[in-house]
């Protein structure tokens, strides 16, 4: 979680850039000042040769001829060069000392009389001149070769003297000129060349410190808002599963320190998708803001409420074992219990809430969250709303689940089958249809039962070609028995999402006309769940069954929470008891008394009654008696494969009507 801390630190960039700035801008003065340096060096070197040339020329020279710097010179030579030098200082008043050469090196005059006759030491700017080329070098302050009575750094110049007709020089004009004025100009320069870089550093400073201040803000601003969203829930602005697992890992290694456990919380919405898909995304977006509004108002400060996505939350309880979780979780059921209001819709949300606890269910984050998702799946199937971890549980566990991935495939290569169900009339004993039920023939798990994989494709939608399989392949078997001279009614379940579905009326339609099945041959089984999300949809899906003569029965009649009102509205056949009441009525005066005022609610209404779960004598004698009218359940057969099927419905179709209560008796 290290990389969750680390921040940027845009402050560095303002350093870094004066730095950098302040190094280019040393550099650049570095450069400038060798580079202007030499220029006004060769500039004064220049300016002293084309001096030196003019003297030569003008006021040397012309004493002299070619002959005299090979013969030697005459007093009256050296008198009148002696004039000239002092006219030449008055004018030149820099001019340190002037020298004439032989072309063979001796010193035939100069303003120092000892040195007349000596030999010039070998010199590079000496024989270059000689080849009739103006030299001049900066002679050294350290030299002992220099003029008497001169310090300091000197400029020296050769100027080769050559007379007209002569193709050489005679002779070298030798002058030097103090090298002082020529580094007050370099210094004046590299001044100059300073005051311009420190003013141009400062105006980049002044200009671009501001710019730099408000992008290092943006910086910092954008990575608080980087490090918010890639720990934060977009849409509700709760932590997210990045940041749970962080604060799951400290309260867990607290819990080590402290001994307090710590509980986690998986809550999934029911039908939350239905929601989604009939109302849209925006209402779903929405409802999910208000119910994470209420979740959070129900737990402590120090809680984490993170959306993990879709419509799944988790709870995050520090010290908090796995009874006082379940407190919480009940709380958080009755906080999302009133309806919530979504522009002028009110929505009624329900929660399944599964249940894991530090240090029984798991010691580390990833265990827990499994846990109480695998938790959160039981209370999701066995419809308990909130379950606390256990190793029972662990049928649903992420790897069962992963049989999800595969079921796409199954519906492909046909490894669904059918198992058929009889329903047989309590009064007569006649035969009135069979329940059509699924099963998945796995490879590896071998039969799988409905409960365990079609919650899952209706969350993902693949409960659209699972549906339709179950009827291509249920109305196949109806018109193979027809052509055996079996003639049944089939019923078929159908998942609340499929009645949401705007186009899946016109897809039984075409089935039916494709297997030449009559809509009297098809029941439709439907749950009530189906009303609570959608009810407009739903009632103008079964509207149309209707229209078509498909009947309809209310599956699992008694544990939902629909309005009776829905059954007078809608148009319905039948309802079928549940099984938990029929199964229990017999040792509780309340699941019968629920029983008969549910036989009684379907008669005043019209519909036809039928208790699923009938497996003893007793309670088909019961149910007899108390005026319901179909029986479904193990006394007659358990759910049994298409052949088997076969049997009984050949067996049924040749036995006589029973016209008391008994129930029929089969032999296959
Ligand atoms: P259901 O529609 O209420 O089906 C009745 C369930 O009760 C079946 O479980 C059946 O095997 C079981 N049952 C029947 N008689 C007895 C009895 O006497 N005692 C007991 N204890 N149980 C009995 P099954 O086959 O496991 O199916 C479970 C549920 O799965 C079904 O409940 C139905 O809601 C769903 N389902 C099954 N097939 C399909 C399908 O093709 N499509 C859809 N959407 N759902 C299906
Ligand atoms: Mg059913
Ligand atoms: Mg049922």
């Amino acid at each position: 979680m290290k990389t969750m801390r680390a921040t940027l630190r845009p402050d560095s960039l303002i350093l870094r850039f004066a730095v950098l700035s302040l190094a280019v801008v040393l550099g650049l003065g570095a450069v400038l000042s060798v580079m202007l340096t030499k220029v006004v060096q060769a500039q004064a070197q220049a300016s002293a040769s084309r001096s030196a040339q003019a003297i030569s020329q003008v006021a040397f020279a012309p004493h002299l001829s070619a002959a005299d710097f090979t013969g030697g010179l005459t007093r009256q030579h050296r008198e009148a060069l002696d004039g000239t030098l002092i006219g030449a200082r008055g004018e030149h008043p820099a001019l340190l000392a002037i020298r004439l050469w032989s072309a063979s090196g001796v010193l035939i005059w100069g303003d120092d009389k000892a040195m007349v006759g000596t030999v010039h030491p070998p010199a590079e700017e000496f024989s270059e001149a000689l080849t009739g080329q103006v030299t001049s070098e900066v002679f050294d302050s350290q030299s002992t070769d220099r003029p008497s009575g001169t310090s300091g750094r000197l400029l020296e110049v050769y100027v080769p003297i050559i007379y007209p007709g002569e193709s050489r020089p005679a002779g070298l004009f030798e002058m030097y000129l103090p090298y002082a004025p020529v580094a007050a100009a370099i210094r004046d320069n590299q001044r100059r060349v300073q005051a311009v870089l420190v003013g141009g550093l400062l105006t980049l400073y002044v200009v671009m410190l501001p710019i730099l201040a408000s992008a290092s803000r943006r910086l910092r601003q954008q990575a608080v808002d980087n490090r918010r969203l890639a720990l934060h829930d977009g849409l509700t602005g709760l932590p997210n599963r990045l940041l749970l697992a962080d604060r799951a890992g400290q309260a867990l290694q607290q819990s080590v320190r402290d001994g307090q456990p710590v509980a986690l919380l998986l809550l999934d919405l029911d039908r939350f998708r239905d929601i989604n898909d009939t109302l849209g995304h925006q209402v779903g977006d929405l409802l999910l803001q208000h119910v994470a509004v209420r979740l959070r108002g129900r737990l402590r400060a120090g809680d984490t409420l993170a959306r993990l996505g879709g419509d799944e939350f988790a709870i995050l309880l520090p010290a908090t074992d796995a009874t006082a979780g379940r407190q919480v979780a009940t709380a958080l059921v009755t906080a999302l219990a009133s309806p919530f209001h979504v522009g002028d819709v009110a929505l009624s949300v329900e929660a399944s809430i599964g249940i894991a606890a530090s240090p029984d269910d798991g010691q580390d984050p990833h265990t827990l969250l499994q846990r109480a998702d695998v938790a959160m799946y039981a209370a999701k199937q066995d419809h308990t709303c909130i379950e606390n971890y256990s190793a029972r549980h662990d049928g649903h566990s992420p790897a069962r689940l992963a049989l999800l991935g595969e079921l796409r495939l199954a519906i492909e290569t046909n490894q669904l089958v059918l198992r058929y169900q009889p329903k047989a009339d309590l009064s007569t004993g006649a035969l009135r249809g069979l329940e059509v039920l699924l099963r998945w023939q796995h490879q590896d798990h071998g039969l799988i039962a409905p409960d365990a994989f079609i919650p899952l494709a209706e969350r993902t939608g693949l409960i659209h070609p699972l549906t339709q399989w179950v009827l291509d392949h249920a109305m196949s078997q109806l018109v193979e028995w027809r052509q055996a001279g079996l003639v049944t009614q089939l019923a078929v379940n159908v998942s609340a999402r499929n009645l949401t579905d705007p186009t899946f009326p016109d897809t039984v339609a075409a089935l039916l006309q494709r297997h030449d099945v009559r809509p009297g041959e098809l029941e439709f089984e439907i749950t009530e769940s189906a009303l609570v999300a959608d009810p407009t949809h739903v009632e103008a899906v079964l509207r149309r069954f209707a229209g078509m003569g498909i009947s309809v029965a209310m599956d699992d009649f008694g544990t939902g929470y629909s309005c009776l009102a829905n059954l007078e509205r809608l148009p319905l056949n039948a309802i079928k008891i549940d099984k938990s009441f029929v199964l229990a009525m017999a040792g509780s005066p309340d699941a019968a008394a629920i029983v008969q005022s549910v036989i009684d609610l379907g008669r005043n209404l019209g519909l036809t009654v039928i208790a699923e779960g009938v497996e003893t004598e007793a309670s088909w004698q019961d149910l007899a008696t108390r005026g319901c009218d179909i029986a479904q359940g193990y006394l007659l057969s358990r759910p049994v494969p298409a052949d088997e099927a076969g049997h009984l419905l050949a067996a049924w179709s040749r036995r006589p009507t029973i016209v008391d209560t008994a129930r029929p008796t089969l032999t296959v």
